[in-house]
């Protein structure tokens, strides 16, 4: 057995890990049995030396350790292996891998698998991986070796983008770790096509985890015009012209996000006039949209990306959906959404009552959104359920 750095906790601070969650932060730690490294795999224990956890060490930001194991275990490559085939068991279950017609599909969901600070994406056999705490980063060959048994013929490559993802001093640069590819990859989402770019894209590629509510805003889009907003690269859009939309706008301000929706638009339907879109801040679209749109679809970056941005953040939802809904005309919908994971599902909501206030508007929730079930919540970890939505009926 292997004898891991043990951390004890100050007494009462056991009590959320008691409770599943997997978070220690730096100020509930009383004491350390030997120097610790970043990346440290750690036990934790309660100030009566009664063992609680195992998880990664991180000497940088609040969260001091990441708990992967409620149970005291040897880990090694059989632990992740575990690991990992109870994720992609799960996303057999749900019917997405192996599925006919999708096949761009989140594999690892960090917390929301056990597995914190851990992302692999999936792109029709590419994968995509971004490590957010080093000691899964010094798991990488672990995690490339699993991958390609547990995957087998399905996997095409496996591409490390975590250049931005690992915080401190690391000089770490994307590369692929397993096999390379230059040709373009083309995924299927509910038999709608997307061109994704895993190098330059954003993320690692695509937002992944809107799948179900873009499915949802084609039941909105018959014979009618729709706004897509914060479009990347027009994943909504392509939905709003399968469901039969005779106008569809998309904004946002990068233009090679721009350049891959026209590119999908085309993959989709060919050469057609029905779709415009416009490299422009989205902002000014906003205050100089005088078009009256039957659907708009919001969907801006994280605004609080961190606790202390929350209330910042929720100025700024709250300012541009005023704005948006100030503008809507009666019986028409507004699907809006925020990523931020520091804002709560209540909090997306009341913010969304001020800004209808505001704007004067009486509305109505006719449906509320979340991300995808292959984006898993882990019950004992509200911080996992990140993405909220909500479709709203403009009285
Ligand atoms: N709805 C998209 C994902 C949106 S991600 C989908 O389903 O794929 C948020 C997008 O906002 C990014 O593409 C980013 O380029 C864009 N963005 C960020 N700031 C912006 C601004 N000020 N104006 C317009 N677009 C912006």
């Amino acid at each position: 057995m292997n004898n891991y750095t043990k951390i004890i906790l100050k007494s009462g601070k056991e009590k959320s890990i008691q409770r599943f969650h997997p978070w220690v932060f730096s100020g509930a730690i009383e004491a350390v049995t030997k120097e610790l490294n970043n990346g440290d795999i750690v036990e934790v224990y309660d100030s009566k030396k009664q063992y609680l956890a195992t998880g990664h060490y991180q000497d940088e930001g609040s969260i001091a350790v990441r708990i992967f194991s409620f149970e005291k275990r040897e880990i090694n490559e059989d632990f992740w292996k575990e690991k990992l085939q109870k994720a992609i068991y799960l996303r057999e279950t749900i019917g997405l891998l192996g599925s006919q017609n999708t096949n761009a599909l989140r594999l690892i969901h960090g917390e929301g698998d056990g597995i914190p600070g851990l992302i692999i994406d999936y792109y029709n056999g590419n994968t995509v991986i971004q490590f957010h705490a080093y000691g899964m980063f010094l798991l990488k060959d672990t995690f490339v070796k699993l991958l390609i048994e547990l995957l087998g013929n399905s996997l095409k490559t496996v591409y490390d983008k975590s250049g931005n993802t690992l915080s401190g001093n690391y000089e770490h640069a994307n590369e692929f770790l397993y096999q390379n590819t230059n040709s373009e990859i083309i995924v299927k989402e509910f038999d709608n096509q997307y061109y994704i770019d895993i190098i330059e894209g954003q993320k690692t590629g695509f937002f992944i985890d809107q799948r179900d509510n873009r499915k949802l805003l084609e039941l909105f889009c018959k014979n009618k015009k729709v706004l897509n907003v914060f479009s990347y690269t027009g994943g909504f859009s392509v939905s709003a012209l399968k469901g039969g939309a005779n106008m569809v706008h998309s904004v946002d301000s990068s233009q090679k996000a721009i350049d891959l929706t026209n590119k999908n638009i085309e993959l989709n339907f060919g050469q057609t006039e029905k779709h415009q879109a416009f490299a422009v801040d989205a902002f000014d679209f906003i205050d100089k949209m005088d078009e009256d749109y039957d659907v708009v679809v919001l969907d801006p970056p994280a605004f609080a990306k961190q606790l202390h941005l929350k209330e910042k953040g929720l100025k700024g939802y709250r300012n541009i959906n005023q704005k948006v809904i100030q503008k809507m005309k009666k019986g028409s919908i507004l699907f809006t959404f925020s990523c931020s994971q520091a804002i709560s599902k209540d909090d997306f909501r009341t913010m969304i009552f001020s800004a209808s206030a505001l704007a004067g508007k009486e509305l109505k929730i006719l449906h509320q959104l979340s991300q995808g079930a292959d984006h898993p919540i882990n019950i004992y970890h509200p911080e996992s359920e990140y993405l909220k939505g909500l479709v709203l009926y403009i009285d």
